[in-house]
């Protein structure tokens, strides 16, 4: 009886080694992927804007150009300048929360301080675009980060003017949901079909569809994820029409109580 438990007892070790042996694999590929991915990133979207810019510069230097064409290009410039600003944040920020070293500064806010920031910071990007924003009155203040709050506003209306049609509408807005306060943005492109919607904020993961395969990292609503989790908020991913068209970021993040913030 005794051999037959230890017999029992050395196989079922053998099956735990096994196990683990297995998880240490698959943590060791999706390591690799991750690594390969982060490479492909830097080298392409840190890449794609500066050769933009050194184009652009190097035209820019030919006297003989005409005041309008050199006014494109300055823009361009700062267009993509702005672009790399914004990875280069992401990929601090990323960091910052893969080494659990980001502490959110928790303070009182109002939503339309925030948005009104964000939307200034990308009004080179939201030209192409209708931006209607369109705030609940009275709306009371929520605890957040307003510096980490304004980069997750900036990643999702750069999303949402990426991945929609030029002209079309972007709306911007908040309401009060009992303790919280949700704050959307929606969009009239395709939109994310609903097996995507939930994956969509895993690092590098990107829907591939036909013209949706725009230039992107795959970064921005990982980011945006951790970033509204570490303030204790949430954020997740709707259809904005009833056809299930269009793109809805919801941000949830808590009221501001005195009482309990001070
Ligand atoms: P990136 O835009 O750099 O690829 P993100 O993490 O910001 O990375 O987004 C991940 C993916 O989610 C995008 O590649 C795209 O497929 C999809 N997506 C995000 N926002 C939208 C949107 N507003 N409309 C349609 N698809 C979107």
């Amino acid at each position: 009886l005794l051999d037959a438990l230890i017999d029992q007892i050395a196989l079922a070790l053998e099956r735990l080694r096994l196990t683990e042996d297995l998880a240490a694999t698959q943590l060791a590929t999706e390591t690799e992927r991750l690594r390969t991915a982060l490479l492909n990133s830097v080298s392409h979207d840190l890449r794609t804007p500066l050769v933009t810019i050194i184009g652009a510069a190097g035209h820019l230097a030919d006297n003989d150009l005409p005041s309008t064409a050199r006014h494109t290009l300055a823009e361009n410039i700062r267009e993509e300048g702005e672009r790399l600003d914004r990875y280069v944040q992401n990929l601090l920020d990323m960091t910052r929360l893969g080494h659990g070293a980001l502490t959110p500064r928790l303070a009182p806010q109002d939503v339309a301080e925030i948005v009104g920031g964000a939307r200034a910071r990308m009004k080179g990007v939201l030209r192409g675009h209708d931006l209607q924003v369109d705030l609940a009155p009275n709306l009371p203040l929520i605890l957040a980060d307003g510096v980490l709050l304004e980069q997750v506003v900036v990643n999702i209306l750069d999303n949402a003017a990426k991945y929609s049609p030029e002209g079309s509408a972007i709306i911007v807005g908040a309401t009060q949901k009992g303790v919280r306060v949700e704050i959307s943005i929606a969009d009239q492109g395709p939109g994310i079909p609903q097996a995507d919607r939930a994956r969509v904020f895993d690092m590098f993961y990107r829907v591939a569809i036909g013209d949706r395969q725009r230039a992107g990292t795959g970064l921005g609503l990982a980011i945006c994820k951790g970033l509204v989790e570490a303030m204790g908020g949430a954020i997740r991913a709707e259809a904005a029409a009833p056809d299930g068209t269009g793109t809805r970021m919801v941000i949830e993040l808590p009221l501001y109580n005195p009482e309990v913030s001070t």
